[in-house]
């Protein structure tokens, strides 16, 4: 990825996190920007965290490029089947959002969304 096309990014994903009230993501990510658009950054990870690896992330959970699965609240892990059993302790909750959550499987590896509300239509 360039870097124009890396700024590209986290000017959308900011714009994003703004939009769903992420303020303190809004606000780390704009430090990440200022940073990048001055060429402070090539070579290093900034210490709030943010590198182009976690906005490749979120640019997945949003569904805008290579974009998780969108799966209905309380799946199964399609890879392996373990899932939402009680005392099932395969699934976890790897990331969560205002409106849905990343789920990820312990066993298979597998990993997927899940928006609260089921609501998978609006999310594309
Ligand atoms: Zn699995």
């Amino acid at each position: 990825m360039t870097r124009d096309e890396l700024q590209q990014r986290v000017a959308r994903l900011g714009r994003e996190f703004a939009r769903r009230g992420m303020e303190s993501h809004a606000r780390h990510l704009r430090l990440y920007y200022l940073g990048l658009r001055r060429g402070l950054l090539d070579g290093f990870r900034l210490e709030l965290h943010w590198s182009c690896e976690l906005i490749d992330e979120w640019t997945r959970i949003f569904g805008w490029e290579n974009g998780y699965d969108v799966r209905p609240a309380r799946s199964r892990c399609r890879g392996c089947g373990g899932g939402s059993a009680p005392g099932n302790t395969g699934l976890y909750t790897e990331i969560t959002f205002p409106g849905g959550y990343k789920v990820g499987c312990h066993q298979c590896g597998d990993a997927w969304i899940e928006l609260e509300d089921d609501d998978v239509s609006a999310r594309r």
